[in-house]
């Protein structure tokens, strides 16, 4: 059984599933798209915004307002520039400290599943989740079957662009476990 199953290929479920897989989690992601990150894809007009130099926790809006403080003092836009280093995708500053990619967010995408695979990352697309249940431990319903997981992340992002893959699941579930 998965030590977490992450629901959405995106670019929150791929961070997430790397740095899980890191700490030595069992880690599945569920992509109902053919193939992951459409979205980082279109994102920055094809050459991704992928960070700011000047992000901070006022930013943010979030009604605890302390969450995006001790996680942007975990993880910087500084760790996530090295990253982008170590994979030698080559970038720019527009303006105000927006990077971009110099060629493609194609870039971006394949670092995202390079270091999947390198924390042992299962990936499963064309795999729609249609449901979860809790009890003891997550069941799912999926095009592909059911699956158990001791942990889930609902990484199923917002509701712009459906017609590359955002839905309303997320609200869904969000509404079913009264969050
Ligand atoms: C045109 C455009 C340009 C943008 N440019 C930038 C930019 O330059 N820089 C920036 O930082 N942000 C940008 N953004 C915003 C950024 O793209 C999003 O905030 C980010 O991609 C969201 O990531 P996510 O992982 O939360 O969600 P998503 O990328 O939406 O990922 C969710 C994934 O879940 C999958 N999914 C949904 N339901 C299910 C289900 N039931 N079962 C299985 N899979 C499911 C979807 O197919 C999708 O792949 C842009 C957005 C758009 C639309």
């Amino acid at each position: 059984m998965n030590d977490v199953v992450i629901i959405g290929g995106g670019a929150a479920g791929l961070f997430c599933a790397i740095e899980a897989g890191k700490r030595g989690r069992r880690v599945m992601v569920i992509e109902h798209n053919a193939q992951v990150g459409r979205k980082i894809l279109i994102s920055g007009g094809g050459r991704c915004n992928f960070t700011n130099l000047g992000t901070t926790a006022e930013n943010f809006l979030s009604e605890n307002p302390h969450f995006c403080k001790s996680a942007l003092a975990r993880y910087t836009p500084q760790d996530f520039v090295r990253l982008v280093r170590k994979h030698k995708i080559d970038y720019y500053e527009k303006k105000l400290g927006q990077l971009f990619c110099r060629e493609s967010s194609r870039q971006i995408v394949d670092m995202l599943l390079a270091e999947c695979e390198r924390a042992k990352v299962e990936i499963r697309v064309s795999c729609e989740v249609k449901s979860v249940t809790r009890n003891d431990i997550f069941e799912m319903e999926t095009t592909a079957g059911k699956l158990r997981a001791k942990n889930v992340v609902i990484a199923t992002g917002g509701l712009s662009y459906p017609k590359i893959g955002a839905t309303d699941f997320g609200y869904r579930i969000a509404d079913q476990f009264a969050i």
